[in-house]
């Protein structure tokens, strides 16, 4: 059992208003992230999982925030990492949000919206600056062409010690799916690649991986 360790895993969408009835965000279903909180809670480790909005009960014994933006997930993670030995960031984040949320609803008649939109934080990349040598740092990749040389360079850029790769061009894998096939690469050269399975059983093989 691994109770003396404390994993902070991130998943499903961010949300990022609009005006109150209206926002920007992406299909992920947050299974992905869930099935890790799941895996690294039966191996006995102290789970917390952050999550963004989705249709998913918080797997037994694992602690959940809730969260909306990625202003939000931003803080919590942040707030979070310094107790972490194990952080995997499988959201979606949004990269951009609208430069302001309207207090009301935008009203189809008066004028053809413009949506300026401005940089989300990188959460992964915020929490990499800060990660110190005992710490491991999981980010995942969703890439749709060069996956392999994407999914290094952002090793490098995020201070990552391992990343998930999937190819979110393949139908039927990926976003909202059960399904999915990952290429993990570790910053050290590692290549481990998890042919297509549930996601339930390749989280058991990223947690057994990563904590290795
Ligand atoms: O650079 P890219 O968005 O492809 O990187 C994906 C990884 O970065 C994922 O682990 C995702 O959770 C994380 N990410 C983040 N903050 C963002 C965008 C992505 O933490 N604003």
């Amino acid at each position: 059992m691994k109770s003396d360790i404390q994993c902070l895993i991130s998943a499903g969408p961010t949300r990022e208003w609009i005006d109150p009835v209206r926002f920007i965000s992406n299909p992920s279903s947050g299974k992905m992230g869930y099935a890790l909180a799941q895996s690294a809670r039966k191996l006995g480790m102290e789970v917390i999982l952050v999550s963004g909005p989705v249709n998913l009960n918080a797997p037994e014994g694992v602690r959940r925030i809730m969260v909306e933006t990625a202003e939000e997930m931003n803080d919590v993670m942040l707030s979070q990492f310094r107790n972490s030995q194990l952080t995997i960031m499988s959201a979606a984040v949004c990269d951009h949000r609208p430069r302001t949320t309207l207090m009301h609803k935008l009203k189809k008649y008066l004028q053809l919206p413009y949506l300026e939109l401005v940089p989300n934080p990188d959460i992964l990349e915020n929490l990499g600056k800060i990660k110190k040598r005992s710490q491991i740092l999981v980010g995942f990749a969703a890439e749709t062409e060069n996956h392999l040389v994407n999914a290094k360079a952002k090793i490098q850029k995020k201070n990552l010690d391992w990343i998930a790769v999937n190819d979110v061009s393949r139908r039927g894998l990926g976003f909202q799916s059960d399904f999915n096939t990952i290429t993990m690469l570790s910053k050290d050269d590692n290549k481990v690649i998890l042919d297509q399975n549930t996601k339930f059983f390749l989280a058991d093989k990223i947690i057994e991986i990563v904590s290795a």
